[in-house]
């Protein structure tokens, strides 16, 4: 297992995306040195100095925080909890908050790594940053989640504000999240300060359209991808790996836009049903059950199946590390849309791009959260709100210019989507640190 401490200087080790299938044992490469291998690629590709190189491999800032919680039975149990600010060279830090039982310092590094080039990719000015705390939300109550909100906010306080470091949910966390992340902040702060997050409650200065943001993102993504081969949305079929905050607006997107979603699944299960789920009635399952397992209207499948689904589009919207050596192999879908942060492992890419199947990455495909959090930040920052057209007409317009530079840059390049994308994005901070110069 690699632990790289902090981050190292780029290292000179196996070349990155010519990999071929791994041992079927062998763990794939963790998040970190993926994040580390995919920089190292581009920055090779676009010559920059070493010396760049390795500022750009390492976090600019991070905090490390003990998060103790009374329990409502009156026990204490202590989580950890990180802060990790990847890249303040074109802005402020950004990006979310993450509440899951593995969360660790290298998978947040990671995290933030890709939030640098993501936000530069949708040309918004922030760095990139991400936090996580070591807890299953599932597992505790909503005052004791509460608690352990403020608790770590009132931790990493001095190095978070709205021109410094801003909040967003990830996984396991939400908008009531955020609004307790607000209101810390801002009873310390001694008046509101509604920028200090976004994702937020739209009674708290939160934006319309953020909550689907992200997913609305990934639509526009995959109809770019689809209209480059001359298709589009209509009949296409689609399958889509988590139905949360990402993949369960995404399915009801996709379906309102005449695509047809024929198997989805979540932590609990997967279904399938061929001639296309009924989105509107399995929300109204999910929002019974808690689970999309059990719809009456489709066959349960295994979550490799999912994967493995007959349809053009695949759209794993869950959790790091699922396409991997071995199940990248049995994708059949010509088109993966990373709903997702790091869902692809490296050898996995290395898998999909050898089987001719196009993948366009996560920091383009879901940029929309984080397109929709910057309006936010706006908004907030002008006290001023615009209504649902002004944000979509706009989230629309980034994701097509997003999509079209990094494919022109693919296309003369000779690059995958994905490298393309990180040599735009490493691209334009890197460039930003030139022009800034070294201090002192
Ligand atoms: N957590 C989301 C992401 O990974 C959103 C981040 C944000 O809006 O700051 O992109």
């Amino acid at each position: 297992t690699a632990t790289h401490q902090g981050s190292t200087a780029p290292t000179h080790e196996a070349p990155t995306g010519a990999t071929t299938t791994a041992e079927p044992e062998a763990a794939d490469t963790p998040a970190l040195a993926t994040a580390l291998a995919q920089l190292k690629l581009a920055a090779e590709h676009l010559e920059l100095p070493d010396g760049l190189q390795a500022n750009l491999a390492t976090p600019r800032r991070e905090m490390s925080v003990s998060v103790p919680l009374r329990r409502d039975d009156g026990d204490t149990v202590v989580f950890h909890g990180y802060r990790v600010q990847h890249n303040f060279t074109r802005g402020p830090g950004k990006g979310g908050l993450r509440y899951a039982p593995g969360v660790d310092a290298d998978e947040v590094r990671a995290l933030a790594m890709l939030m640098t080039w993501k936000c530069a990719i949708v040309e918004l000015p922030f760095g990139g940053a991400k936090g996580g705390v070591s807890i299953d939300p599932r597992e505790f109550s909503r005052s004791e989640l509460e608690r352990v909100t403020r608790r770590y906010t009132s931790e990493i306080m001095p190095i978070i504000g709205p021109d410094r470091d801003i909040m967003a949910p990830d996984v396991g966390t939400d908008e009531q999240t955020m609004a307790w992340v607000l209101d810390t902040y801002s009873v310390a702060s001694g008046h509101t300060v509604p920028a200090v997050v976004t994702g937020k409650p739209l009674n708290l200065g939160g934006s319309v359209g953020r909550p689907t943001a992200t997913s609305r993102g990934v639509v526009h993504a995959t109809r770019a991808a689809l209209h480059e081969r001359g298709e589009h949305l209509a009949g296409t079929r689609v399958a889509i790996q988590g139905f949360g905050k990402v993949g369960g607006h995404a399915a009801a997107i996709f379906a309102a836009e005449g695509a047809v979603v024929v198997a989805v699944s979540d932590q609990y299960g997967a279904i399938r049903n061929d001639t296309g789920l009924d989105v509107a009635r399995l929300v109204e399952h999910v929002a019974a059950t808690g689970s999309v397992v059990g719809f009456d209207e489709a066959d349960p499948i295994t979550g490799d199946e999912l994967l493995a689904a007959d349809v053009d589009v695949l759209v794993p919207a869950a959790v790091e590390g699922v396409l991997n050596a071995q199940t990248a192999q049995t994708v059949r879908a010509s088109l993966v849309v990373e709903g997702a942060n790091g869902p692809t492992t490296l050898e996995g890419d290395a898998v999909l791009h050898s089987r001719g199947v196009t993948v366009v990455p996560d920091i383009l495909a879901n940029a929309g959260g984080v397109v929709v959090s910057y309006f936010e930040w706006v908004q907030a920052n002008q006290a001023y709100w615009w209504n649902d057209d002004e944000v979509e007409e706009k989230l629309e317009r980034r994701m097509r210019s997003a999509y079209a530079k990094v494919s022109d840059r693919a296309r003369r390049d000779g690059l995958t989507l994905r490298d393309a994308a990180l040599v735009i994005g490493v691209g334009r901070v890197a460039a930003a640190h030139t022009a800034r110069g070294l201090y002192p």
